[in-house]
């Protein structure tokens, strides 16, 4: 037992199952004792004889470490709600990127960005992330909005030389303007320097060129330099659309994975977003082995399952890139922004693309929303509850609807549990949601404000679609209306 006295309120909790961690990975502890001092966890173990100021019975729980989230774009996902399922054009191998976001965009206002940042502190809280990692460009608001709703985050900037656009529906052109990614690049680092390690250490920063099919190499490698001198993640989406991987193969001969290697851009710190059309898979219907060259390297992936498998895509498989010696963390990306349906659908699908149900296991996608993510942010004080880490606990119960019977916390929480079953979340050592309420978020003015922002939303996606489509052509509803 460590015991570096943070000088703070002492808080015992006793919980029925403990995932614990020990030798290098999570064990289960029954009725175990957890004690908390300040903003880190002092002890863990079967007893605990000293003196506690509060105590926290969570004898009839499952008490397990939060959730890392390592993708998200808490800026606009929650308007893809409602909007973006259901649809995508076979000319961009259904992938959503060229039509439906600009679309959605253009018709976002400040109001209806920051309404969306507000409205995902809560949805976060209450399906188990307590460390986000967010790219997105109000880097300032966010923070504000962390630093109140209690949360734990990596906040990036994000930067590129040039965007795509489709002219036609029918082909993804490039429009550059190398210096607006250079200054980008700038404000992102300065950002950087001027967040870090505020909100008593909650708050950090990590760089993120946003695409590798519109970064020059100049930006990705003075990124790549930054990151490494900076000790900061570095994250970039890479191999998410079957366009962009004929896009990259076009201008290289190789592929997106392949050349983020010959420009030395690979490495520890890498949080690369997607990687799901790679060599070998068949989308991409092209000769490699990306995965060695990103186990080589170190390099983590961010899995965000459910943006692919909504359009029909999967990854191919989860499984086989953990046994390629990937490091795999798990990120939301889209709507719904839950860390509990994340593990979920990973799961599932890795088995389905497997075909093999003992592979793609809750050991597997519980580790990757934990200690992997922690492993990628070179952080082991996170994803684990053991003395010296961070104070970051949930606290789910365990005689529910949906949580009997149990009997391994474990398959229960990846595979039946809902937001209901999380009770109590700590972060930083600070109680932020209870009784499955965050405590410092207006849940129903968060609702109402993004409600609001959607409706405006969808009144001006035509402005940002290149054939000037309204919501209805775009988006058709489910059914019809009635008529009188
Ligand atoms: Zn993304």
């Amino acid at each position: 037992m460590s015991s570096v006295s943070s000088g703070g309120e002492r808080i015992r909790i006793d919980g029925g199952v403990v995932v614990a961690y020990q030798g290098g990975g999570h064990r289960i502890l029954t009725d175990g004792v957890v004690i908390v001092e300040g903003n880190e966890i002092v002890h863990v173990g079967k007893a605990f004889d000293g003196r506690v100021d509060r105590t926290i019975d969570a004898r009839n729980a499952i008490v397990t470490p939060g959730l890392i989230n390592t993708h998200s774009h808490l800026t606009e996902s929650p308007l893809d709600k409602s909007y973006i399922e259901d649809v995508g054009r076979r000319q961009f191998y259904y992938s959503g990127l060229f039509e439906m976001l600009p679309a959605r965009s253009a018709g976002m206002d400040l109001e209806a960005r920051q309404a969306c940042v507000d409205y995902s502190m809560g949805e976060l809280l209450r399906t188990g992330t307590t460390t986000i990692m967010e790219i997105g460009g109000l880097g300032d608001y966010t923070a504000q909005a962390v630093e109140k709703a209690g949360l734990r985050a990596y906040i990036a900037n994000g930067y590129r030389s040039g965007r795509w656009y489709t002219p036609d529906g029918r082909r993804v052109d490039y429009a550059w303007d190398e210096e607006a990614g250079k200054q980008g690049f700038r404000n992102a680092i300065e950002f950087i320097e001027r967040i870090d390690g505020t909100a008593n250490g909650r708050i950090k920063g990590f760089l993120s060129p946003a695409q590798v099919d519109t970064c020059t190499e100049e930006l990705l490698r003075l990124s790549k330099q930054a990151s490494d001198s900076m000790g900061v993640p570095l994250a970039l989406h890479t191999s998410q659309s079957t366009n962009e991987f004929q896009e990259m193969v076009r201008r290289h001969g190789r592929t997106p994975v392949e050349w983020l290697h010959d420009i030395g851009f690979l490495g520890e710190w890498n949080i690369l977003g997607h990687v799901i059309i790679i060599a070998g898979s068949s989308w991409a219907q092209f000769a490699g082995n990306d995965l060695a060259l990103l186990a080589d390297a170190g390099a983590s992936v961010a899995h965000c399952v459910w943006v692919f498998c909504r359009r029909g895509i999967a990854m191919e498989s989860f499984p086989a890139y953990i046994a390629a010696g990937v490091n795999m963390t798990l990120g939301t990306d889209t709507a719904p922004q839950s860390m509990i349906e994340a593990m979920r659908w990973t799961a599932v699908i890795g088995k389905i693309m497997a075909r093999d149900t003992s592979r793609s296991t809750a050991a597997d996608v519980f580790n990757a929303a934990t200690l992997n993510a922690a492993k990628m942010l070179h952080r082991d004080d996170l994803g684990r509850i053991a003395p010296g880490a961070k104070a970051d606990i949930l606290i789910w119960q365990r005689d529910s609807l949906f949580m009997v019977p149990l009997r391994d916390a474990l398959k229960n929480i990846v595979y039946n549990a809902t937001p209901e079953d999380l009770r109590t979340v700590m972060i930083d050592g600070r109680i932020v949601l209870d009784n499955g309420a965050p405590l410092f978020v207006d849940a129903a003015a968060t609702s109402r404000a993004v409600q609001f922002a959607g409706e405006r939303m969808w009144s001006e996606v035509q402005s940002g679609d290149w054939a000037r489509r309204g919501i209805d052509e775009l988006s058709p509803p489910t059914f019809p209306a009635w008529r009188e």
